[in-house]
């Protein structure tokens, strides 16, 4: 960990330019989803406390190098001021004169940085205009900091700059969940694809005891074994890679967990009939929507010998009930030996983390991700080019 912390850094009289992610979701006009912009107070009131000024820079949606009304920050910055509890000016032009005249707890919010094609193409001359506008740099952005972009990469080279309270707050669980764990430590897997998660699977059983695959992702393994599941979500492609996979963790002392009962049903609807049959017999007109009974009571065997668990992906179809039961059954087990002491859980990814606030296991986690991509590449093993930048 070669970064800096807010702590490292004298923000008295200086302006910070804090790279941050807000990039919340929206529904006809209205923010519909706080969670990112909770996460960024700390950062704010600390830097100001130390007597600095603020300037946030973030981007939103893809606008593609292009000005896109819709995606103006100007719509957002209402709520990062009330959010915030501070006076907060969004400004499009004229940053220069914009931020000489911040004054008391004044933040600024700059425009949409993807506006300009300098920022997703890690431009150095883009960097350098944003640099000018500070004194010192903070990435609060973890979940943007596995691309290099301008405000987070090229900038970082370009002034003093430091890790925020959530950048360094998520680099610790991650840090603390796979780089020097208490062990046993388990992950549970799970999710549609194999496609999407085959250097996360490659990279986790080099590190972990025990890996647990649930989720469609868990048929494509069963069907590289010769089990046939009949309708349901599986990459008959990768059988070669899920067995290739098995042998790594063989070799790697990993033990992998499959599902040995499942949740079957021959529609994908919620309240769809369903039958719990063994992994061996799925219904050749049949999908497997879930793990079974059995297959979580295993689970949850594993979680309780454990001491710590990283999470990506349900174990089923977690949108449409009674799919959700694997999902939440395991997640509430989590939750508990977390509560309790007995476990350092840490979750990530976009619909894990919206599986989990539906058990209504999340708050009990020990650390939840906001970060969906960057979240998934550290798990991979793969060097964040905005955390490295601060080293
Ligand atoms: P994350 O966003 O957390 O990385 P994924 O996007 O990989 O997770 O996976 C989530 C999706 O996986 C959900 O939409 C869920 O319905 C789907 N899924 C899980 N199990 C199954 C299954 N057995 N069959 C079909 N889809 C499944
Ligand atoms: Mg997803």
């Amino acid at each position: 960990m070669g970064w800096k912390t807010l702590d490292d850094m004298d923000f008295n009289g200086k302006r910070a330019l804090v790279r941050v992610d807000i990039n919340v979701p929206v529904e006809n006009g209205v923010v519909t989803d706080i969670t990112r912009i909770e996460r960024i107070c700390d950062t704010v009131y600390d830097i100001q406390d130390m007597g600095g000024q603020v300037i946030l820079i973030a981007h939103f949606g893809r606008p593609k190098g292009q000005v896109v009304p819709e995606m103006s920050l100007e719509h957002i910055a209402p709520t990062v001021a009330d959010v915030l509890g501070l006076p907060v000016t969004w400004v499009n032009s004229d940053y220069r004169d914009a931020v000489k005249e911040m004054a008391g707890d004044e933040v600024l919010l700059l425009e949409n940085l993807r506006f300009n094609p300098g920022e997703e193409k890690n431009d150095a001359a883009f960097a350098k205009r944003l640099a000018s506008l500070a004194d010192i740099y903070v990435n609060d952005a973890f979940s943007a900091a596995h691309r290099a972009h301008a405000s987070t990469e090229a900038i970082a080279h370009l002034l003093p700059a430091c890790a925020g309270r959530l950048m360094a707050e998520e680099l610790g669980a991650l840090e603390t969940a796979l780089g020097s764990p208490d062990r046993p430590v388990v992950a549970v897997v799970g999710g549609a694809k194999v496609s999407t998660k085959l250097d996360l699977l490659g990279n986790l059983v080099t590190k972990v005891d025990t890996l647990v695959i649930g989720g469609g992702m868990a048929n494509t393994f069963l069907a590289a074994q010769g089990i046939d599941v009949g309708k349901s979500l599986c990459e008959h492609d990768l059988a070669e890679t899920a067995r290739e996979i098995a042998r790594k963790a063989a070799d790697a002392g990993c033990e992998i967990l499959l599902p040995r009962d499942v949740v079957v049903a021959r529609e994908f609807k919620a309240g769809a009939a369903n039958d719990i049959v063994a992994v061996e017999n799925c219904p050749a007109d049949a999908m497997i929507l879930d793990a079974g009974p059995d297959s979580v009571a295993h689970i949850v065997a594993v979680l309780e010998r454990s001491k710590t668990l990283v999470w990506n992906g349900p174990l089923g179809a977690f949108e449409i009930a009674p799919f959700d039961a694997g999902t939440n059954a395991a997640a509430a087990r989590a939750a508990d030996l977390s509560k309790a002491g007995k476990l350092i859980s840490v979750a990530g990814g976009g619909d894990t983390v919206a599986a989990l606030n539906k058990a209504g296991a999340a708050d009990d986690f020990s650390y939840i991700s906001t970060a969906g991509g960057a979240f998934l590449e550290w798990m991979e093993g793969k060097e964040l080019p905005g955390v490295a930048a601060l080293g």
